[in-house]
């Protein structure tokens, strides 16, 4: 398990590298502070559209594996990443002008493995983004007093918190039954903030958990 999470790692400060060799000598920015938050922002643009990416690959094999419920939950995933990544480009098109940027490469080609072991690759790209990216991303953005930037990154680290925990446990039940019966067959996707949930948030309210705002747009996996 250590040496996949640093694997993830080492992958991830790979791909960090190169945004930043690709852009250090961009003029994308009035000012340095700028320059930044840009790089930044376009490093999480990547970084969930390859998370989407590689979520609609897992869910079509475990559609393939015959775990339907689990499926749901990487394509619930997947559109919560897709959702992030149009965040921060709505916030990275406030800050700069994204035409001068050069263009975004797409996201790599992923191999899927087995249901369990996409699960926990998940999970170890959850808990990166969680702990390494999005904090320092966020205390960058508060530095530099970019609420708009800082919120973003905030919810975005919120919801893929959420994810996390989500993929947890299915990862846990899917180990002990070796099927995902118990799994939920229906999951539910925050337009806002990117959320996932495996049922409607807040009964009576229907606030999101993760960032409070009141919904009726829930986008709803099911069959
Ligand atoms: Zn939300």
């Amino acid at each position: 398990m250590k040496k996949t999470i640093l694997s993830v790692a080492v992958v991830a400060a790979s791909l960090f590298a190169i945004s930043c060799k690709q852009h250090s000598n961009e003029k994308v920015a009035s000012n340095s502070n700028d320059s930044i938050l840009v790089e930044n922002i376009q490093y999480v643009i990547l970084a969930e559209e390859q998370s989407s990416a590689n979520n609609k690959a897992y869910s079509q094999k475990a559609t393939e594996e015959k775990h339907k419920n689990v499926a749901k939950l990487f394509t619930a995933k997947a559109k919560a990443d897709s959702l992030r990544a149009e965040k921060h480009k709505a916030v990275l098109a406030k800050i700069t002008d994204t035409t001068k940027l050069p263009p975004r490469p797409a996201p790599k080609a992923v191999v899927p493995k087995t249901t369990p072991e996409n699960l926990k690759q998940s999970i170890n790209d959850d808990e990166y983004q969680i702990t390494i990216v999005y904090p320092n991303y966020i205390e960058q953005a508060v530095m530099m007093g970019d609420s708009l930037t800082v919120t973003t990154l905030q919810w975005a680290s919120e919801g893929r918190a959420n994810d996390k925990s989500y993929g947890v446990a299915v990862l846990e039940t899917v180990s002990q039954n070796g099927s995902d019966m118990n799994v939920s067959d229906t999951w539910f996707v925050c337009p806002a903030c990117g959320s996932i949930s495996d049922s409607m948030p807040t009964a009576g309210t229907k606030n999101c958990n993760q960032c409070g705002v009141v919904e009726q747009d829930y986008i709803v996996v099911k069959n």
